[in-house]
C-alpha cells in the first residue's frame, strides 16, 4: 500500500523530520519548519546533488548568490511583468484558488424542492413540498444534493432535484462548494519588500523567486575568474520566495522554498543535444539515489504550455501520494536571459569564440529542482511497511548517502554502568566521522524500531559479551542482519559501505 500524505505528515512530525511552521501561533500557511531529523534529510539531498552536479563534473562551478537582487534584474528577466498566476475567488465561500488548476466540466441548473421531515419518519406528503428558493449549478445531481443540503444546513433534508433543461455549460467553478467563480485576475507572486530606512517606491526590492537570476549576473564573473570556456554550468542551490495563492500538500508547495538549479552554457546549434543530455542526467540523479523507476516518468510540454523564454521543457514528475506532479523542470532557456541583462545592464555579456572566431551569446540549459520537493519524492518513496515476527516493522529505506543518522548506538543495559560508559565512549568517537546518535531510554526492540523509522543504516548494541571479547553487535537496516565487530574496526565497517553506497 503506497504511503498517504496524512501518513508521511504525521510520521514527520512524530520523528522530529517536519513540522508545521509558526505551529504554536497555529501556523503560517505555505511554511514548513525541519527539525532535527529532516534537517539531516535535506541537506544530505542538497549534499547529493552538489556531489553529483559540481565536484564528480569537470564543467560545473558552484555560486551563493544573495537572495537580494537589484531591481531591474527581475524587469528584465520579466518577472515583474510576466511573473503571475490567474487567480479566482468563490463568489459564494470566498475561498481562492489558481483558476487554471480548476478542472472545466460540464455544468447544468438544478431545481431544488424541499419538505419538513415528517415526525415518524418516511416520506412527506405532496403538499409538503415547497421551491427551496435557490438553484444549484452542479455537474451531476448527486453532487446538487450534496450542495443544497449544506446549503440548508441540514444532512439529512428530504429533496427533489430535477435538472432544468437546456442549462448545460462547460465552465469552471468552485472545487470547495460548486459556487461561482470570479473572472480571472493576474496576481504576482514575488514577495516586495524594501532596502534602507524608508518605505518609499524607490527602495522596493523583491525575494528572489528563483535562484536562476543570480547565475545570469554572475555568469561573466564566474566565467572570467574561473578561466572557463563553453560549454560549462554554474551550480547554486538556495531559498526562493513565491507568493502562491493555493500552497498545499505538504511541502510540494510553499511560499518558502529552496531549489537546486543548474545554467548550463552552450553553443547555440548544440543546445538540442545537451538538453537531451540533462534530462537524462537529472532523470538519472533520482534513481541513483533510490527513487524507484517506476515512480519517475518525463513529460514533455506542449508548446502553448511553455514559459515566454523556453524553446523546450520536459519535467520529471514523480508519483506523489497526490498523483503524478512536477519534480523538476529542465528547459532550454535558449539566450533569453543573458540577452536581457546585456540590454538591461549596459554590459557585454558576448561570448568569443576563439574556434570560429566569432561572437554571440550563449544557449543555456536550466535543469531547475526542488530541494524541498525532492525530500518528499524521497521520503514517500523510501517509506515501507513489513511484516517481521508478527510485529509491523515502518522503514525509511533511504539510501545510505541520504539517511539522516547513520549509526545509533546503544547500551543492552542501561543499568550498567561499565556498559553505558563503552556505548558512549564508542558513539562519541563515531560521531568524529559521521552523524551518531546514542539512546538508552528504552529496550532495544523499542530503539531499533525508532532508528528504522527514520532510516538509520546502522545500529549498535553492546552489551555484556562486550567488556569481555572487545565486540559489539552491528546490526544493518534493511537485511536486519547483525554480525559482531571488534570495537576498533567499527568505524571503519561503518565508513567501508556507506562510501560503497554513495559511489553505486
Ligand atoms: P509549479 O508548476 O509546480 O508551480 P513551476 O513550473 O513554476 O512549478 P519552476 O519555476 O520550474 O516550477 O521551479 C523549479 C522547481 O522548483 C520545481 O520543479 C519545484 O521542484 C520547485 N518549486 C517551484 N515552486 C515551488 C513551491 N511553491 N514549493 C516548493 N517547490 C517549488
Amino acid at each position: 500500500m503506497p504511503i498517504s500524505m496524512d501518513e508521511i505528515v504525521s510520521l514527520c512530525k512524530r520523528r522530529g523530520i517536519i513540522f508545521q511552521g509558526s505551529e504554536i501561533y497555529n501556523g503560517l500557511a505555505g511554511t514548513f519548519d525541519y527539525g532535527p531529523i529532516g534537517t539531516e534529510l535535506k541537506q544530505n539531498v542538497k549534499r547529493a546533488w552538489w556531489r553529483a552536479m559540481v565536484y564528480e563534473r569537470s564543467d560545473v562551478e558552484g555560486l551563493d548568490a544573495a537572495i537580494l537582487m537589484h531591481p531591474s534584474v527581475w524587469i528584465a528577466s520579466g518577472h515583474v511583468s510576466n511573473f503571475s498566476d490567474p487567480l479566482s475567488d468563490c463568489k459564494d465561500c470566498k475561498k481562492r484558488f489558481r483558476s487554471d488548476h480548476v478542472e472545466e466540466k460540464d455544468y447544468q441548473t438544478f431545481k431544488i424542492q424541499t419538505a419538513k421531515s415528517p415526525a415518524g419518519g418516511g416520506q412527506p406528503a405532496d403538499a409538503d413540498w415547497h421551491d427551496a428558493g435557490f438553484p444549484i449549478v452542479a455537474d451531476s445531481k448527486k453532487a446538487a444534493k450534496e450542495l443544497a443540503r449544506r446549503k440548508l444546513g441540514d444532512e439529512s433534508a428530504p429533496l427533489k432535484v430535477e435538472p432544468v433543461e437546456g442549462t448545460t455549460r462547460r465552465e469552471r467553478r468552485c472545487p470547495e462548494c460548486g459556487g461561482e467563480l470570479s473572472a480571472p485576475r493576474q496576481f504576482n507572486m514575488m514577495f516586495k519588500t524594501y532596502v534602507g530606512p524608508v518605505e518609499d517606491q524607490a527602495e522596493i526590492v523583491y525575494l528572489r523567486p528563483e535562484t536562476a537570476q543570480g547565475i545570469f549576473v554572475n555568469y561573466e564573473n564566474v566565467r572570467q575568474s574561473m578561466r572557463r570556456k563553453l560549454p560549462f554550468g554554474i551550480a547554486q542551490t538556495g531559498k526562493s520566495f513565491r507568493n502562491e495563492i493555493t500552497p498545499r500538500n505538504f511541502i510540494f508547495r510553499t511560499r518558502e522554498f529552496e531549489q537546486m538549479e543548474i545554467e548550463f552554457f552552450c553553443k547555440p546549434g548544440t543546445d538540442d543535444t545537451w538538453f537531451d543530455y540533462w534530462v537524462d542526467a537529472r532523470f538519472n540523479w533520482y534513481t541513483r539515489f533510490g527513487i524507484k523507476k517506476e515512480n519517475l516518468r518525463l513529460r514533455e510540454h506542449a508548446k502553448e504550455e511553455l514559459a515566454h523564454y523556453a524553446k523546450a521543457c520536459k519535467d520529471v514528475e514523480y508519483n506523489f501520494p497526490i498523483g503524478w506532479s512536477e519534480l523538476e523542470g529542465i528547459a532550454n532557456r535558449t539566450d533569453f536571459d543573458l540577452t536581457q541583462h546585456m540590454k538591461h545592464s549596459g554590459k557585454d555579456l558576448l561570448y568569443f569564440d576563439e574556434e570560429s572566431k566569432t561572437k554571440y551569446i550563449p544557449y543555456v540549459i536550466e535543469p531547475s529542482a526542488g530541494a524541498d520537493r525532492s525530500t518528499l519524492a524521497f521520503l514517500v518513496d523510501a517509506y515501507r511497511e513489513e511484516t517481521v515476527q508478527d510485529r509491523k516493522r515502518v522503514v525509511l529505506g533511504l539510501h545510505y548517502s541520504l539517511a539522516p543518522v547513520k549509526a545509533a548506538v546503544f547500551p543492552l543495559l542501561a543499568n550498567r554502568s561499565d556498559i553505558v560508559e563503552k556505548a558512549q565512549a564508542l558513539s562519541l568517537d563515531l560521531k568524529k566521522s559521521f552523524y551518531t546518535v546514542y539512546d538508552d531510554t528504552a529496550a532495544i526492540g523499542k530503539l531499533y524500531r525508532r532508528q528504522d523509522e527514520i532510516g538509520t543504516p546502522f545500529c549498535i548494541t553492546v552489551d555484556v559479551d562486550s567488556l569481555t571479547d572487545g565486540k559489539a553487535t552491528v546490526r544493518e537496516r534493511d537485511s536486519m542482519k547483525q554480525e559482531r565487530v571488534p570495537f576498533e574496526g567499527i568505524k571503519e565497517y561503518i565508513r567501508t559501505r556507506l562510501v560503497a553506497a554513495e559511489n553505486t
